[in-house]
């Protein structure tokens, strides 16, 4: 039988699945069903020889385009499912061997992520209904944070807020900030080092981690807090929602909506939310493009400078995500406006570190990496860690 865990992300009108075989050489499946629920639904992907496909599925639901991605794995049976859930509460503290009390306890923590842990759902009943004899495991992106101390989870509001509605920071991208932390543990040599990772993708968020944990993190109730993403606007004062319903009379729909979808990157460029594209606009003169460049970084940077607060010692940084792993731009100008932190950047490793590879880019001083982050294979390894103690 093979040894792979299949990883599955669902979301409301998506699924992106991956193979993971425990051997890293051994090529892994991956790809992406999407617009289920249109007339219009597809799958994309690739084989294992890494040669791409697209099928159209119709008006294929979540179950329907589960049947057709279990086609696609080559005969390759996997021995277990991850699925990633966006939000576990205060009540996951780690991965979960998925029964009838764990669904429970998921739809009891939806109110939190309302758009996100249904969708996850969704896909964990089709999944189980596909696959009934295989383990299935829930990885939370909110679980590595849940080591935060009170001091990091707790807002300045009437305590009743969090006792009875469960109202405090949680952080996000859990599982993108364990691997990059564990692999800088890795390839530093400073087994539970102090690291500040950088998140910078679409979605943005920062995390201090010593020796392992969560101490700190820029996310918080939701994934709207901290840094400046794409097309969130990270932090706000907190005025400014009532501001804008009392001088603007905005419904709270419309605030949500601004503030998650038409601000950030893109609302601070009036032109995008893509960083390539605005790193070329700003060579070219666009000045919102380099308003908005200029802001994410300093940005990012006190948000690290911030955390930094968290951490008993400070061995490193770590750069991440789409832009975290390619933009040269972005981390020199991070690194810039941090020069108390004794960072030596080496700029011929920052500009040429081949993409998708793991790279040190510091002269000296304190630690400077980019390392690619990979979700999938750290479900992949939660799930298994989680299954061989479910067997112990
Ligand atoms: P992700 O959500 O992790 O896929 O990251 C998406 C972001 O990464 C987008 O803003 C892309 O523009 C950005 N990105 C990807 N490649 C590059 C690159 N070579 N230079 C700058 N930004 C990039």
């Amino acid at each position: 039988m093979d040894t792979s865990v299949l990883v599955i992300n669902c979301g409301s009108s998506s699924i992106k699945y991956a193979l993971i075989p425990v051997d890293p050489d051994r090529p892994r499946l991956a790809g992406l069903a999407e617009r289920l629920g249109s007339s219009d639904a597809r799958l994309k992907g690739s084989n294992s020889l890494g040669e791409p496909f697209e099928q159209p599925l119709g008006s294929a639901d979540h179950a329907t385009a589960l049947e057709a991605i279990l086609e696609r794995l080559e005969g390759r049976l996997p021995v277990a499912v991850g699925h990633r859930i966006v939000h576990g509460g205060e009540h996951f503290t780690r991965a979960a061997l998925i029964d009838d009390a764990v669904v429970t306890a998921i739809e009891r923590t939806s109110a939190l992520a309302p758009l996100h842990n249904p969708a996850n759902l969704a896909g964990v009943t089709a999944t189980r209904r596909l696959f009934p004899d295989l383990p299935q495991v829930a990885v939370f992106d909110t679980a590595f944070h849940q080591s935060l101390p009170p001091r990091a989870y707790r807002y300045a509001l009437p305590e009743a807020l969090y006792r009875d509605h469960s109202i405090r920071r949680y952080g996000f991208h859990g599982t993108s900030h364990a691997y990059v932390s564990r692999r800088a543990d890795a390839l530093s040599g400073l087994e539970g080092g102090g690291w500040l990772t950088a998140h910078l993708g679409n979605g943005c968020s920062t995390c201090a981690v010593w020796q392992g944990k969560s101490l700190d993190t820029s996310m918080g109730l939701t994934p709207l807090e901290g840094v400046v993403m794409g097309t969130r606007s990270g932090d706000v004062d907190p005025g400014l929602h009532a501001h804008l319903s009392r001088q603007l009379s905005w419904t709270i729909e419309r605030i949500d909506e601004v503030l998650n979808r038409g601000s950030g990157l893109l609302g601070l460029s009036g032109l995008t939310n893509d960083m390539r594209e605005l790193e070329a606009a700003e060579a070219e003169g666009h000045a919102g493009a380099a308003l908005a460049i200029e802001v994410f970084c300093y940005r990012i940077a006190k948000s690290l400078a911030a955390l930094s607060c968290a951490l008993p010692r400070l061995d490193g940084l770590v750069f991440t995500g789409g832009i975290g792993e390619n933009s040269a731009q972005v981390r020199e100008r991070v690194i810039a406006l941090l020069p108390h932190f004794d960072l030596q950047l080496d700029p011929t490793a920052n500009s040429e570190t081949i993409r998708g590879r793991e790279g040190r880019i510091d002269t000296g001083g304190r630690q400077l990496w980019i390392i690619p982050t990979d979700e999938e294979g750290q479900i992949a390894t939660e799930t298994r860690q989680r299954l061989e103690e479910a067997a112990e």
